[in-house]
């Protein structure tokens, strides 16, 4: 498919997003992503995801460049196997330039670190925005309209084996879809050929600590379909 198809497909998925309805089943089939080049190669993927950041540029496509300090483009590897996707930036996030460093950032840490017992730079962390909505309200349909191709042309450098959907906007954002999250955390679902794993959003978990235990199954499955040792269960 070709660039402005695939922007078409996107926008159209993204009509019956607002629509309230699922897309599943009508979205065009795309292939696989490629192993990774090798570094310093055409197609490194440092070197694509420095390419989208300039793209970007100093963004004025949407309203909430008036509002912001810094634009979050998001950080980690570029070569993760594992991408996170959460839904906008914080306070903390719109002051340092950095996506989950706040307190929801320190439990996203937590999870990766002491659950899933990776160092936090092996994974790659971005959000569906990536500029702080006023009041952390949240985002409107056309500002993440505005952002998308940039999310979208982030995951195309990285290629991860999974993607990790954080909460309502992450999870619906990656499998184009208005399911509620409580009826899509925890199955495997797919965006553009690459699984899909949608969970609670951090910050959720910090006002029900409940929901944590669902978290770490949601994480564990991503560890065994990955190949990776899952903790408690080989140790
Ligand atoms: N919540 C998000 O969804 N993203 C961040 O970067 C921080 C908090």
């Amino acid at each position: 498919m070709s660039e402005r198809d695939e922007a078409l497909a996107d926008l159209l998925a993204y009509g019956r997003f607002l629509g309230g309805m699922s897309s599943l089943g009508v979205r065009p089939a795309a292939p696989l992503p490629a192993p990774a080049p090798a570094a310093g190669g055409p197609g490194d993927p440092a070197d694509a995801l420095a390419a989208v950041r300039e793209e970007l540029g100093d963004c004025r496509r949407c309203r909430l460049a008036a509002g912001r300090k810094t634009i979050v483009f998001g950080q980690g590897n570029p070569r993760a196997e594992i991408m996170f996707v959460g839904e906008a930036p914080g306070a903390d996030e719109d002051e340092q330039g950095l996506a989950f460093v706040g307190r929801a950032g320190q439990l996203l840490t937590d999870i990766i670190e002491k659950g899933m017992r990776l160092p936090r730079s092996d994974v790659f962390i971005a959000n569906v925005i990536k500029c702080r909505p006023p009041q952390n309200r949240n985002p409107e349909p056309d500002e993440i309209l505005a952002c998308q191709p940039f999310l979208d042309a982030q995951i195309r450098a990285i290629r991860p084996r999974v993607l990790v959907g954080l909460g309502k906007f992450g999870a619906q954002w990656l499998l184009r879809t208005a399911e509620p999250i409580s009826r899509l955390r925890g199955r495997l679902g797919d965006r553009d050929g690459i699984p899909v794993m949608p969970t609670f959003h951090p910050a959720y978990l910090l006002r029900n600590p409940a929901g944590k235990k669902d978290v770490w199954e949601d994480m564990k499955a991503v560890l065994r379909l990955l190949g990776r040792p899952v903790p408690g269960e080989s140790d």
